[in-house]
Parts: C-alpha cells; sequence; structure tokens
C-alpha cells in the first residue's frame, strides 16, 4: 500500500515527487510515454527562475527527477492504463499491474496537437514550437509562421509581433473560428500576415538542424510554393492525459480536469497538478508550482486521515 503515487514525470510531478518525498511519503512516480515530460523535447528553457544563463529543458527535468530520488521517491516506468478511483484504497494499473495507494496525483499533462508533417518532429525545439510564450524571445526581428484558427493561434500570432519582425498565420480553411475579438485584434495587427485556405506541406531543412522555410498548399487549387520562415508554431490545440480517468474524475469538454479549488478533484484523496489541469498558462514553472500545492494537500489528507 502506497500514501502517495503521482502520475506523470514532468516538471508537475517531478515536483510533487521532491515535496511528498522530503515529507516522507515515499512516493512512487510513474513515468509515461514521456520521461520528463513535455521540457524533455526542448532545447534551452530561459524563463524558469534560477537559471541567469538558460538550461536545457531535459537536463531540468532530470535534476528535478534527480533531486526527488535524493529524498526516497521510486520512479517506476510504464503507463497508467486504468483507474478506480471508486473507492478507497485508489487502484492504479501500471500495463496491468494493480497498485493500491492511499492518495493519487494526476500530473499526466497535455500534449500539443502536431500537424504531423514529415520533418515536424525532428526540427521540435530548433524552430518548431508549440509555445509562443516559451520560445518567442528568440525570434528577434526575425518571420515566424504561425498554424491554427481558432483563439489561441490570434493570441499566439499576437505575442509573437513584440518580437518577429513579420508572422504569418496560416489556417487551412477560408474562416478562422476565433472569437470575433481575437481575430479582429490580429487583423488589425500590421505585422501579421493571414493566408487562409492554405495547408503546411513540410517544414525544412533538418540538414541544417533548423528551420529554413516551409512548403506550403493551397487548399482550393493544391498549387504549391516555398516560403522562407525562421520559425513555427503550430496552434492547434492541446489534448489532455486524462484518458484513464475519465467518467470518475470531473473533466471539463476538451477533457482538461476540472478544480475543486487549491489542487482538488471532485475525488477527496486525488489531487491534479500542471498542464492536465491549466488550459491557461501552461508553463514549467506554473507546473511545478501546481506540483507542490497537490503535494502539500496530499500531506495534509494523510495527515488528517491519521498517516
Ligand atoms: C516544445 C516545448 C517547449 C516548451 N518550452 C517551455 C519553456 O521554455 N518554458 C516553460 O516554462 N515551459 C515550456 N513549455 C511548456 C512546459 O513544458 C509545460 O508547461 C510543462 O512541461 C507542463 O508540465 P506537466 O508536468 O504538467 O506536464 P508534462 O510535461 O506534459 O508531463 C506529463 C507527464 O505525464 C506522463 N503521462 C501522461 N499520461 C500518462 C499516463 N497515462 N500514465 C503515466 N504517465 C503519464 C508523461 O509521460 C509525462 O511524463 C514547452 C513545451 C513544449 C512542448
Amino acid at each position: 500500500m502506497r500514501n502517495v503515487i503521482i502520475i506523470g514525470s514532468g516538471c508537475a510531478g517531478n515536483t510533487a515527487a521532491i515535496y511528498t518525498a522530503r515529507a516522507n511519503l515515499k512516493p512512487l512516480v510513474v513515468i509515461g510515454h514521456e520521461p520528463g515530460g513535455q521540457l524533455s523535447i526542448t532545447t534551452l528553457v530561459e524563463n524558469f527562475p534560477g537559471f541567469p544563463e538558460g538550461i536545457d529543458g531535459p537536463v531540468l527535468v532530470e535534476n528535478m527527477k534527480k533531486q526527488a530520488e535524493v529524498f526516497g521517491a521510486e520512479y517506476v516506468y510504464g503507463t497508467v492504463d486504468q483507474a478506480d478511483l471508486s473507492k478507497r484504497p485508489f487502484r492504479i494499473s501500471i500495463e496491468g499491474e494493480w497498485h493500491e495507494s492511499r492518495t493519487v496525483i494526476i500530473a499526466s499533462g497535455a500534449s500539443a496537437r502536431w500537424l504531423g508533417l514529415p520533418n515536424e518532429q525532428k526540427l521540435i525545439g530548433r524552430g518548431v514550437s508549440s509555445c509562443a510564450t516559451c520560445d518567442g524571445a528568440f525570434y528577434r526581428d526575425r518571420k515566424v509562421m504561425v498554424v491554427g484558427g481558432g483563439d489561441s493561434a490570434m493570441e499566439e500570432a499576437n505575442f509573437l509581433t513584440r518580437f518577429a519582425s513579420e508572422v504569418t498565420l496560416v489556417h487551412r480553411r477560408e474562416h478562422f473560428r476565433a472569437s470575433k475579438i481575437m481575430l479582429e485584434r490580429a487583423r488589425a495587427n500590421a505585422k501579421i500576415k493571414f493566408l487562409p485556405s492554405t495547408l503546411v506541406d513540410d517544414v525544412y531543412d533538418i540538414s541544417k538542424n533548423e528551420v529554413t522555410g516551409v512548403r506550403l498548399k493551397h487548399a482550393g487549387n493544391g498549387k504549391m510554393w516555398d516560403q522562407e520562415v525562421d520559425g513555427f508554431f503550430v496552434a492547434i490545440g492541446h489534448i489532455p492525459n486524462t484518458k484513464p480517468f475519465k467518467g470518475q474524475i470531473d473533466l471539463d469538454h476538451d477533457g482538461y480536469i476540472v478544480s475543486h479549488g487549491g489542487a482538488r478533484t471532485n475525488i477527496k484523496g486525488v489531487f491534479h497538478a500542471g498542464d492536465v489541469q491549466d488550459r491557461s498558462y501552461r508553463q514549467a514553472i506554473t507546473a511545478a508550482g501546481a506540483g507542490c500545492m497537490a503535494a502539500i494537500e496530499a500531506e495534509r489528507f494523510l495527515e488528517a486521515e491519521g498517516h
């Protein structure tokens, strides 16, 4: 019987692990399909406090894991495929093997949706990004492209005009589904060039290990052409990793966990941390802060129950 099972090994899960391990709760952390979470696929992180020169994302999360292990956190490879949260102790299946725990911290993140282009994954962190807040500052006086037609694409495009000399907003349809106010704000921004009815065929150049341009295709007549860009931002949404908890944990219409205050879910003893609940900030530091909150809530819950 565990005191705490933490689902996810990103900033939120690792921070929850540091706190619960230091509280002597011997947490079990389930690593999941992406060891280290989203930061493990990026390069330089310049906005995590404490690193004036910046720090590589994979190094930052690995350091968090090591810090948790120093205090006795245990990490297990595998993915949670089922959960029984209907009664205590809670039961968590890691690829078919069931584990019992008094509390559970869900820190399974929200994965960015990608376009599925042949070169896209190879250039993540080298010009391809899903986060303007994270990477926008690398594109001062440079040309970037944003793909998407919703509010987040408008927000990313507007934000990027603070740095970039030109932002091209590409959308596969003629009409944008963004709210009127967000669309008007983007249209009023002289640095944003709209390119509707356009598909992205691929992003280049893997031989140079950086983004130099894209190949575009008109959705109507199929005509293809190249455009030079230095940055390529995909803003077509995120998928919260909440499938194993569906029907038990309150989720919103997109699958994000609905918070019941602090780090609490609708089930007493089950807590949320990080991007799996946060559709608004989605940053390493906010995820880490949320991991801390969930850990403290779990500690207090266990103490109140006499453990
Ligand atoms: C390319 C890129 C660059 C970024 N750059 C920055 C930056 O510079 N600065 C910044 O502050 N933020 C940045 N971010 C955002 C930041 O990475 C996220 O906000 C942060 O990682 C969220 O942490 P998290 O722990 O909530 O979730 P994640 O990092 O997404 O971690 C989720 C974890 O849950 C695990 N998991 C998922 N499902 C299951 C399951 N069923 N069972 C077990 N485990 C599961 C995964 O394996 C993973 O370990 C970037 C994101 C991306 C994609």
